[in-house]
């Protein structure tokens, strides 16, 4: 099990009350003054003004508090590089991408920018880390995010991502191209006004993040971070996280609809058996169109196509 104690000031200590309101359970131990369980998170606070965090997730939930946490855990803190303290309750403008596992569908990128006065806002949204969010809560509560913070979200259509992987660019490069171009454009829409740091979830290192955009024309540097599991770390990057997950939903409807045939996600054996189908029924360039080609499924696909002709 893992734990973290922060130490928070009395200010803090209501803004977590009031947070934790909802989930506030009894505890009569000694030197108590609130208790709650959200999600698998056993949050204590005590007089002194420590805060006791217990089970799984228990660091990413303290360090949305800031303070000085003292994971217990190491192994479930994030990777990356030292992060200023207090991140949590700061300006920040986050990026996080998803569909890159996903045989049918885009990649897509997404960046915004969330003031520190609007993390309260983002939080009544019921923006978490979108990976304990459903599908159907994300698309309700996209368009919010996007009415309520700066924001970009970027598209790479499958036609495109075919195009450079047969260049010989890796997911690596694809990516930060597009978190390159994503903080561009909301920096560009912030108008001057700067975040107190850029956070990217990171899928690769600083230093081959920046070689894959060396010859990018505006190379985003000022003040950036990176870290695994960033969407734990501030709300920006939840929320980019939900932006660029509903991009992809978005897209997987229309091209489900191009297709004839609700297309699944992931890479396993349900997403074969559709390429198939659809192989069959419409030829080799569709199938492309719709998929990241090079993923082993358009092999499996093909041999699962020509056993089906042949039986027939
Ligand atoms: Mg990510």
């Amino acid at each position: 099990m893992s734990n973290a104690v922060i130490q928070l000031g009395p200010d803090r200590i209501r803004a977590l009350m009031a947070h934790y309101a909802g989930s506030r359970i009894e505890r009569n131990a000694p030197g108590v003054v609130f208790a709650a369980k959200s999600g698998g998170v056993s949050i204590t606070a005590y007089k002194s003004g420590k805060v006791l965090f217990q089970g799984g997730g228990a660091d990413a939930e303290a360090s949305r508090w800031g303070g000085n946490a003292s994971p217990s855990s190491p192994k479930a803190a994030p990777k990356g590089e030292k992060l200023p303290s207090g991140l949590a309750r700061m300006s920040i403008l986050g990026s996080d991408e998803t569909g890159t596992g996903d045989f049918f569908g885009p990649v897509t990128v997404a960046a915004c920018f969330v003031p520190a006065e609007k993390i309260a806002l983002a939080e009544e949204l019921g923006v978490k880390d979108s990976k304990m969010l459903t599908d159907a809560h994300m698309l309700k509560i996209g368009p919010e995010i996007k009415e309520a913070f700066t924001n970009s979200v970027l598209v790479l259509p499958n036609e495109k991502y075919n195009t450079v992987q047969a260049k010989g660019w890796s997911q690596g490069k694809i990516k930060a191209l597009l978190h390159n171009q994503a903080l561009k454009h909301v920096l560009r829409k912030m108008d001057g006004l700067k975040p107190d740091h850029i956070l990217i979830d990171q899928f690769a290192e600083r230093g081959i993040y920046y070689r894959h955009i060396a010859s990018e024309p505006e190379i985003i540097r000022e003040n950036v971070l990176f870290s695994t599991k960033a969407e734990n770390l501030h709300v920006s990057v939840a929320c980019a996280s939900i932006l660029a997950r509903v991009a992809f939903l978005e897209e997987m409807d229309r091209l489900s609809e191009k297709a004839g045939t609700r297309l699944p996600k992931g890479a396993g054996k349900p997403v074969d058996e559709a390429a198939a189908k659809i192989l069959i029924k419409k030829g080799d360039d569709f199938l492309a169109s719709i998929t990241k080609r090079h993923f082993a499924n358009t092999k499996k696909a093909a041999m699962l196509a020509a056993k089906r002709s042949g039986r027939s």
